[in-house]
């Protein structure tokens, strides 16, 4: 579920649609967070699927660290990338987290380089100066130490800012934030994806075949 204040507008760059601010949004706020109306499917349910819609999916869906596709019941599956993204998802906890304020009519967007468990690369078109051009594997290890550092510093600003989405987070992943904010539990690093069992990387390749 994506916060309110939020619209599908067409974005620059012939990149299709995008997410864009309606109002000011400030940095620890969180944008996006698993609920219960989303769509989990398994490996076995995707695989089951038709090529057609594994497509669709690989666009619009996103993988969790236990190897579960997630698809957005709402637009935050229009979310685009971008390199210098203003947004960022803590993996393993699936939130996504505005990582710097957010201002009215700015592009929404978050890091898709998190996503990529298996050697699929794309290449980006975001306009970034911070442009990567390719989104690829090794960007997790390249990058999740400046990723982890960006979403440590404004973690703890989710208890003083507005949380619109607060409300619709499931009460145990509530206790889990909880509990990284009192530093009962550690902070949950991106790099956690490259440390995932066998599965990940096959779920992976079940929505981005290899084109070899
Ligand atoms: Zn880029």
């Amino acid at each position: 579920m994506i916060h309110p204040y939020t619209k599908v507008l067409n974005s620059d760059n012939n990149r299709g649609s995008g997410v864009f601010a309606t109002h000011f949004i400030p940095k620890g706020t969180l944008i996006t967070v698993p609920t219960e109306v989303d769509q989990v499917l398994s490996m076995e349910q995707v695989f089951a699927m038709p090529l057609s819609e594994r497509e669709f999916l690989a666009k619009y869906a996103y993988l969790t660290n236990d190897g579960k596709y997630v698809l957005h019941h709402d637009q935050a599956r229009y979310m685009n990338h971008s390199c210098d993204s203003n947004t960022l998802t803590v993996v393993g906890i699936d939130i996504c987290i505005a990582v710097r304020d957010i201002l009215p009519n700015e592009e929404i967007t978050e890091d898709y380089g998190l996503y990529y468990a298996d050697d699929d690369t794309f290449e980006c078109l975001c306009g970034s100066l911070k442009c990567r051009h390719k989104i690829c594997e090794d960007d997790i290890q390249q990058h999740g130490d400046e990723w982890d550092h960006k979403i440590a510093s404004v973690f703890h600003l989710i208890p003083t800012v507005e949380q619109p989405l607060w409300g619709f987070i499931s009460s145990s992943l509530r206790e889990e934030i909880e509990a990284i904010l009192a530093s009962n539990i550690s902070f949950p690093s991106c790099k956690v994806l490259k440390c995932s069992p066998d599965y990940l990387q096959k779920a992976g390749e079940l929505l981005w075949p290899s084109t070899d």
